[in-house]
Order: structure tokens, then sequence, then C-alpha cells
């Protein structure tokens, strides 16, 4: 089997080719989950991930698959497994070949975890695949959350800026570990629903399903996070600053970036992503003979893996370029 980056990430061997994350909707493509630069119609996908495609853009047209359950495309067999990165989010194994897409190994709370596969090439994103990017502890991460949401609700009333497809519901799985129903926008609602279809707990109420007096007394907000820092004009968000409301952000780019804490009050690096350190001890776990490094920091991240693990490493080369690898 070759695998290389053309129109996507191409597994091909003999004539016959699949596409995984492909450029374009198509038929031999399969996604790994429902953020838009993976999702595409007219593929093989998750029955959440179609949810998701549903809600974000109107489309129905995709062939859904349980996680853990071979199916075949091409002849080629592929298999989900969670990728503990948002709802629906899969890593896809195909005969020894397995991709991570997005992929979260420390777990979420509403969106499972992704363990480590025995595999003979690994394809693995590098979104924080620099030395220095280690996350501090989610669980501690979260708790302070948890307790500034505590806090500051109750007193002048707290706005959230995270992620709609994602991180959004952990933080309102945080807000009600703490005993605090959030209000949230339309848009983080409609995604919700589709985690509380997927058997997630989460319990939130819909900004402009409120009366005019319950939108006043609202205690905390979770928004997107264009949204919440102002740069998009917001009634709820306008609502609640007049009334001196604290604007925090979630986002694991708050460990390494000023711009993440630009124009709010607190920062809280909870990332749905694995980071450098929680990614080499996958690639270790995984033993795999080659990997390929994709999306971020892919050349950075294929140097450490070579030289900490000794295992051969490169960022996926595209179609035609040498060093393709051949195995069976
Ligand atoms: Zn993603
Ligand atoms: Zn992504």
């Amino acid at each position: 089997m070759e695998v290389f980056d053309y129109k996507g990430i191409c597994l091909k061997r003999d004539k016959r080719a699949i596409y995984l994350d492909p450029s374009s909707g198509r038929p031999d493509g399969a996604v790994s989950h429902g953020h838009s630069d993976h999702l595409r119609p007219k593929t093989h996908m998750t029955k959440p991930t179609k949810d998701v495609m549903i809600a974000r853009t109107g489309s129905k047209d995709a062939t859904t698959h349980n996680f853990n359950e071979k199916f075949k495309i091409n002849d080629f067999e592929l298999e989900f497994v969670s990728a503990g990165h948002v709802v629906g989010s899969a890593m896809i194994n195909c005969e020894g070949v397995l991709y991570t897409g997005d992929y979260n190994p420390y777990g979420t709370v509403t969106a499972g975890v992704a363990k480590p596969q025995d595999c003979d090439t690994l394809i693995v994103e590098s979104t924080y695949g620099k030395p220095n990017q280690i996350l501090p502890d989610r669980n501690e991460v979260l708790s302070d959350l948890q307790a500034w949401i505590m806090a500051t609700s109750a007193k002048e009333g707290a706005i959230i800026g995270a992620y709609s497809l994602g991180k959004a519901q952990e933080v309102i799985a945080t807000a009600n570990l703490g005993g605090v129903t959030p209000v949230v926008s339309d848009v983080v609602a409609s995604v919700s629903d589709i985690y509380k279809k997927n058997g997630v707990r989460l319990e939130y109420n819909t900004y402009t399903e409120l009366t005019e007096k319950e939108q006043q007394t609202a205690e905390l907000l979770v928004t997107s996070t264009t949204a919440a820092n102002g740069k998009k004009k917001d009634e709820a968000v306008q609502n609640m600053r007049r009334r001196g409301a604290k604007t925090a952000r979630v986002s694991g780019w708050c460990a390494f970036s000023d711009w993440a804490l630009r124009s709010v009050d607190a920062g809280f690096p909870v990332s749905d992503h694995s980071d450098f350190s929680g990614t080499m001890k996958f690639v270790e776990e995984c033993n795999p003979k080659q990997v390929y490094t994709v999306h971020g920091s892919t050349k950075e991240l294929a140097k450490e893996i070579r030289k900490q693990l000794g295992i051969n490493a490169q960022p996926l080369p595209k179609y035609g370029q040498a060093s393709i690898e051949k195995y069976n």
C-alpha cells in the first residue's frame, strides 16, 4: 500500500485508492470528524458526524458506520475507532494504517478518548507538534475553570468563548459539575443537542428561548469565541457586559500564545487535541514502522519522533514525491 497527500490523504494499492479527509466530497472518501476543515459530504462517516453535518451544512448525503465495525470502500477494509476529540470523532484504521485525524489521548468529558492501536503505518496530526508545546494537566485546568465559573457566575456574571463543536460542550459539562446551568447561543445549542442525542448528559438553556427577565439575570453564557471577544456583535454578550460580566477563553492556545489572552479576563488552556508529550507517548505505544505527520508542525514532530523514538518519520509526502513507503 502507498500513502501520500493527494486530494486528501490517499491510500493506494494497485489501481485502487481511497481518500481520508478528502479535499472534496466523494464516495471513496472517509472523514474523521465534523470540523469544517475535515468534513465533506458524500463520504463515509460516523452517525454523530453526520448529525453535525446536517446541523452545520444542511447536507444529509453520507454513508454512516458504527464505531469498531468493519466496512469496505473499494476493497479496502476500514474501521472507525474513537479519537476523543469531538462528538463522533474517529481515528481511521485501514489494514495496518492508522490515521488519527484530530485526536486526544488524554480523553474528554463529553467525547471519549483516543487509545493507541498497533499499526505498521501511523499518520498522526501535529497541531501541537513542537517540543515546547506541552499543555498543563487537563483535569487541573478543568477544576480551575469550574472554580472560576462558580465564583464569577454568582457575582458579576461570566461569558465563556469556546469553539462551538467540542470545547463548548466541555465547558457546559464543567459548569454542570459545579451546579451551574449555562445559557448558550443558538449555534452552541444546536451542536450540544447532538451530544445529548448521543447519550452525553448536558444541561443548558438557549438564550433566544428565554423570557426577557431570564435573559437579564443569566449568570453564565457559553458562546462562540468571536461573539465572546466582541468581534461579532452579539445581543447576549452585550447584555451581560452591561452588567459587568467577566469574559474567559477556553483554548489550548492560551498556554502558548499571547493573542489568545487578548481582550479576555481569564484564559484556560484546555485542548481537544493531543499535545507534544501525549503524541510522543501515543506514537511509541502504537509501535509503527513508519510515521507520517500531517496538519501543523509536521517537520518538527517528525524530527523528534526520529530522534527520540528511533522510528522512521516524515511529513506526509505529496503524490509523486520520492520516499513513498511500500509494503506487503
Ligand atoms: Zn478538529
Ligand atoms: Zn483539524
